[in-house]
């Protein structure tokens, strides 16, 4: 069956399942507040659900799973979730994003389970300024879950560092060295004014095209590799001496035309753009019709999605954060943590 297809003639492929909105950092450009409105827990899709979900996605274009949240190794038993996400036939990705503090435990496990990739988020390798940045002291283990990671046997992992102007914007080149060194595929993202981002102020945004400058004159040039966009967020560059990184420019240079990704909140809400201000909760079709039903639900909003939210953002003359705490309280789905990254 061709992939389910929406007024852009953009495939779904692409499925970011939020399996909790807890987390154990509060990063400034994410949960800077020190009060959350919480998802019930007894609202969260069971593994048995989520999986069973995702089996009849696949034959309208899934390909692709990544586990986030919150943070996604918060939940109890993910690699019961993970063995089940890989026992599925024409399943061809399945990842997990994670801020890996909590990898030491995991990791082997999650290896184990079938899981086929990981990507770690990691904005400074300063302990002090993780701890700013984090309001967790917690830099070490963050470290421990990268060597833990190695060690479980994961290759190719991705470290994403959200560059913020004045907080991490002069570690690019340290994050280059750090990621050179651990084989790890490092993607500077520009700050995000999504729900969550209260504090996001454009003065804040590091654009891609000074991140790319920056390090091609630090590093003898740096030459794009992928010449057409593909459906991946990141722009792939290659430095003189063969390093590749990605740059991923959300805010200044979106790239909503080839957008195949949908969300699904740990309590069953179908998002299907990152800017969307409400999403569809489908939580109760799935329980009370079952996962084909469900599935369907979502092929149907699928085919009606026309968003663009990060071109539309880019277009506004004056652009702030797009909520604020009072709102984020009223619909914490509106949340990047409740949304996934
Ligand atoms: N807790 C996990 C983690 O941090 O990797 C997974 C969830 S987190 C919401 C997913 C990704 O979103 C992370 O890489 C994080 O850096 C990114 N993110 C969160 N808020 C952002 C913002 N305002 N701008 C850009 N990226 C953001
Ligand atoms: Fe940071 Fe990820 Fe937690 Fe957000 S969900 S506070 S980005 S670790
Ligand atoms: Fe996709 Fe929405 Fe992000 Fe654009 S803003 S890339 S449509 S999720």
């Amino acid at each position: 069956m061709p992939a389910a297809l929406d007024l852009h003639h953009r495939p779904l492929r692409n499925l970011r399942l939020s399996v909790t909105d807890r987390c154990n950092l509060r990063c400034g450009y994410c949960m800077p507040e020190e009060r959350y409105e919480w998802l019930q827990r007894a609202d969260l899709l069971t593994f048995e659900e989520s999986s069973a979900l995702v089996a009849e996605l696949i034959p309208h274009g899934v390909e692709k799973v990544r586990l986030t949240g919150g943070e996604p190794l918060l939940r109890r038993d993910i690699d019961q979730l993970v063995r089940s996400l890989r026992a599925h036939a024409g399943l061809r990705e399945l990842a997990l994003t994670t801020n890996g503090l909590r990898l030491p435990e995991h990791a082997k496990e999650l290896r184990g389970a079938g899981l086929d990739r990981l990507t770690v988020s990691l904005d400074t390798l300063r302990a002090d300024r993780f701890k700013e940045l984090t309001r967790r002291d917690e830099l070490a283990g963050a470290l421990r879950g990268l060597d833990a990671a190695a060690s479980a046997g994961f290759t190719g992992t991705k470290l994403n560092v959200v560059v913020m102007r004045g907080t991490n914007d002069d570690e690019l080149l340290d994050m280059l060295d750090f990621a050179r060194e651990r084989a790890l595929e490092v993607r500077f993202i520009e700050y995000m004014d999504v729900g969550g981002a209260t504090r996001w102020d454009m003065s804040r945004v590091v654009p891609a095209t000074e991140i790319i400058e920056l390090i091609g004159a630090a590093r003898g040039g740096a030459t794009p590799e992928d010449l057409e966009r593909t459906a991946a967020p990141a722009d792939r560059y290659r430095t003189a001496d063969g390093q590749r990184f990605g740059v991923i420019a959300s805010t200044t240079r979106p790239f909503c035309g080839s957008c195949d990704r949908a969300r699904l909140t740990a309590d069953g809400q179908f998002i299907t753009c990152l800017y969307a201000r409400r999403g569809t909760p489908i939580a109760k079709v799935l329980r009370a019709r079952g996962s084909r039903a469900a599935a369907e639900q979502i092929v149907d909003l699928w085919t009606g999605r026309s968003d663009r939210g990060a071109e539309e953002r880019a277009g506004l003359t004056t652009r702030e954060a797009l909520a604020q705490p009072g709102e984020l309280q009223q619909e914490p789905h509106l949340e990047m943590h409740t949304r996934g990254g």
